[in-house]
């Protein structure tokens, strides 16, 4: 779920190093059912099977779904399939082989969120699809890079806009990133289009959910009857991936990652 702006803090929160514990925490703890979820994504399976086997496993771990109930969503993830870019909500539909699935977490431990997404293919899917895919994914790893002291705000939204635009694809500007910590939406706003070199900086302490959302053709949106779901409106693919991220004086910290990345994402 990205940023709703009627719920966030007005000033930036720096976290301290023991707040920056218990996101790592909270972070561990999401990575850990984004991978079984993600895992669980096969020809057949429901979105309401995906949805409850998340907040059975955010549940054993000690963990709350943040989603449930937030703004008055239904359920612990956001399942927006193809056309469908974000909030999309978990129900009877059944997966298909040569679908994209956006999967959107988000976790409260110890009265602080992290937050999470990832696009994954169902089965075989189109090469134009695995590519939309890898775009998006390689922004996320570009914007993440660009969070350490100094930097500003603007650097993280131009990385992800140049990359996108240079491979042929379009930027959702109509939602964002934002700062977390003791709410899931906190400030600032985190864009994915910008200008290099504009905007506040970035400091050690800030921790930010960084979440481009792409899309195959044009990036207009609108938002389907059930006042949640958004999809493109030229019904062209879209693609998400979010991770938390920590801007320390030693660089970037992907609080919702163990290790690197390089196995899974
Ligand atoms: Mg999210
Ligand atoms: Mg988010």
């Amino acid at each position: 779920m990205e940023n709703v702006s009627r719920s966030a803090r007005k000033a930036v929160e720096l976290k301290s190093a023991a707040e920056l514990a218990l996101m790592r925490q909270a972070g561990r703890m999401l990575d850990a059912v984004m991978r079984e979820v993600v895992g669980a994504v096969v020809p057949g399976i429901t979105t309401d099977e995906l949805d409850r086997l998340a907040k059975a496993r955010i549940r054993e771990a000690g963990g709350k779904p943040a989603f449930l109930g937030l703004y008055g969503f239904p359920r612990t993830l956001c399942i927006s399939v193809n056309r469908e870019v974000v909030h999309g909500i978990p129900g009877k539909r059944e997966l298909v082989e040569g679908d994209i699935v956006s999967i959107d977490c988000g976790v409260r431990y110890k009265g602080y969120f992290s937050d999470r997404a990832y696009t994954v293919g169902v089965g075989r899917i189109a090469p134009e699809a695995t590519r939309l895919l890898d775009v998006t994914r390689e922004a996320l790893m570009r914007a993440i890079d660009q969070c350490r002291p100094g930097n500003r705000l603007g650097d993280i939204g131009h990385a992800v806009q140049s990359w996108v635009e240079a491979n042929g694809f379009s930027i959702i500007q109509d939602y964002g990133g934002h700062g977390i910590g003791r709410d899931l939406h906190e400030e600032p706003r985190v864009e994915n289009f910008g200008t290099a070199g504009s905007g506040p900086r970035l400091q050690a302490g800030m921790v930010l959910a960084v979440e481009p959302m792409v899309a195959a053709g044009r990036g207009e949106t609108e938002v389907l009857e059930d006042d949640w779901t958004v999809v493109t409106k030229d019904g062209s693919l879209a693609a998400h991936f979010e991770h938390t991220v920590a801007v320390t004086d030693s660089g970037p910290e992907v609080l919702t990652r163990v290790g690197d990345g390089q196995d899974w994402g």
